[in-house]
């Protein structure tokens, strides 16, 4: 199988570089969702925690409970909500206020704009009554942006309601909850952070999404792919490689299968425009489920060490470059 790399000084560089906007490392919430991106679940957390970082957030319990040891409190954005002293759940709807477990923390999610999750501004007050009713603890309010990486006025739209609802909760009783609202994109663009925590993902692992429009904060990617080589063999002119035979060798080449392919996560996309890996050599043919075939004798090919460069060749994003990779492909820290 093939295998990946995880950078930590890489990865204490960009923890650094969003505490300088936060103020404090106490301050970054690691989001630990979908395996950490795709970086590993326990690693990452083992990672972020013995940097100082002190609260998570997953979309559910089940990846709570591997990380909890590590961390003060685990935000989880998607279960139902049950008691337990570090875990707190998001509410995306009053729906999920009734389902939830006499006694459970919880951080109610408002709607600000983004119309995905979260209760409707004008359900505020029904919200709060129904948190108080049901015997929940809550202690967080919360919502998200739906373009903090773009140069708009919307953006600011959201603070704002975000600001007045903030004002009214903490009017109803609640003075004590956590508030937070910024992503990566969302902290990375900010001049100036008063809130209690921010949810950092992509950030940590090394992508500013942010267009360059906006001062750019230097991050670096902290995972690498390899593949391993498995076999070798000479091709003559006129000869096709993998299914299909899209490849045609122009000339003798000698050429070698390597241990990757979309088994472990890895597009198999199109094939009219090779795909150039991390070492400038292009993926000949088709991808398979477990093989790639690359002219080249070497025993091990970094595939990608940049998510970003990945996702302009596939025309997608760092985030569903990373997530998409196989749980059990081997990460190792370096
Ligand atoms: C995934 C997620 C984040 C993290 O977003 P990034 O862009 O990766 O920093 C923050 N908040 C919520 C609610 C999320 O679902």
């Amino acid at each position: 199988m093939a295998s990946i790399t995880i950078n930590k000084n890489f990865f204490y560089h960009n923890l650094n570089q969003i505490a300088l906007q936060t103020g404090s490392i106490e301050k970054i919430a690691i989001v630990l969702k979908d395996n950490a991106y795709g970086h590993g679940l326990s690693l990452m957390a083992e990672l972020a925690s013995s940097f100082g970082i002190k609260h998570a957030v997953v979309r559910k319990t089940h990846e709570a409970l591997e990380i909890e040891t590590l961390f003060d409190t685990v935000l989880v954005l998607g279960d139902k909500a049950i008691k337990h002293p570090c875990y707190s759940y998001a509410l995306n709807s009053l729906a999920d206020i009734a389902h939830a477990q006499k006694g459970a923390k919880v951080e109610l999610k408002v709607d600000t704009g983004m119309h995905r999750n979260g209760i409707a501004i004008t359900e505020l007050d029904e919200a709060l009554e129904a948190i108080t009713k049901q015997g929940l603890e809550l202690v967080g309010l919360m919502t998200h942006y739906r373009s903090a990486d773009v140069l708009s006025s919307e953006f600011f739209w959201q603070q704002k309601q975000f600001a007045s609802l903030q004002k009214q909760v903490k009017e109803a009783g609640f003075s004590t909850i956590r508030i937070h609202s910024h992503n990566s994109a969302s902290i990375l663009r900010s001049k100036s952070f008063d809130e209690d925590v921010v949810r950092v993902g992509i950030g940590a692992y090394g992508y500013n999404e942010l267009p360059s429009i906006f001062d750019s904060i230097a991050l670096k990617p902290i995972l690498s792919l390899y593949a391993t080589k498995i076999a070798s063999r000479e091709i003559k002119e006129g000869q096709r490689v993998g299914y299909g035979g899209n490849f045609v060798a122009t000339r003798v080449m000698h050429i070698s299968t390597y241990d990757l392919g979309y088994g472990d996560g890895w597009y198999r996309h199109h094939t009219d425009t090779p795909f150039m890996t991390a070492e400038a050599l292009p993926i000949l043919g088709r991808v398979s489920m477990d093989f790639i075939s690359i002219e080249s004798n070497k025993e091990q090919i970094c595939i990608m060490n940049d998510a970003q460069k990945v996702a302009k060749q596939w025309d997608t994003i760092s985030y569903e470059v990373t997530t998409t990779l196989h749980k059990e492909i081997e990460r190792t820290i370096v």
